[in-house]
């Protein structure tokens, strides 16, 4: 939806097609690190595989890694399956449950960058995150700040990038969004502790 926004800024300003989202301008230091390629575990098994991490902070890669290892602990569990087998979803792109929990478990790459967001991200947006189809979860920080918050965001982004839409900011029954609530309750099941 966000990136949806900026498209049409974009345009009105007579940008080309090659400039990417406007960057968040942050006042914090940041620090770019090689991700090491398996950080977590088994690649074979994963679901999610942490690729690039950029922009962050201090104490963020830790929060970014952790995450990917709970929305893997999510997505691999039966309780995920059982879920998503029976939510009522919109917007399904002509899939059925079963294809919905095929497509959501078939291993991804996620790249990860941190930013700092605008006035109208924090305040009226309220963006946590987007995706603009280049295999990068944005994560706003000014909303991210826990592994269990990024989990829930890499696995909404991650359904946008395996082509769910949610029609508007709203459309609380689409994958995208379903995949939030889902991971809250699958979380709850298999006793992931909210804090961390
Ligand atoms: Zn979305």
């Amino acid at each position: 939806m966000f990136k949806r926004i900026f498209n049409w800024f974009k345009r009105k300003l007579g940008f080309g097609a090659v400039v990417s989202i406007p960057k968040v301008p942050t006042t914090e230091p940041t620090i770019e690190v090689a991700a090491p390629t398996n950080p977590l575990g088994s690649v074979a098994t994963s679901k999610v595989i942490l690729g690039n991490v950029q922009g962050i902070i201090a104490g963020e890669y830790k929060m970014i890694a952790e995450a990917v290892e709970l929305a893997n602990k999510v997505l691999s569990s039966q309780e995920f399956k059982d879920e998503v087998l029976k939510t009522r979803f919109t917007s399904t792109e002509g899939m059925t449950n079963a294809d919905i929990f095929k497509k959501m478990t078939e291993q991804a790459i996620v790249n990860v960058t941190m930013f700092y967001g605008s006035y109208m991200q924090n305040f009226v947006w309220k963006t946590q995150g987007y995706e603009q189809g280049d295999g990068v979860v944005y994560a706003n920080r000014y909303f991210i700040t826990k592994a269990h918050e990024m989990a829930s965001l890499i696995i909404h982004e991650v359904s946008h990038q395996k082509g769910f839409h949610h029609v508007h900011a709203g459309e609380y029954t689409s994958v995208p969004y379903r995949m939030n609530e889902i991971f809250e309750t699958v979380s709850e099941q298999i006793g992931i502790n909210e804090s961390v």
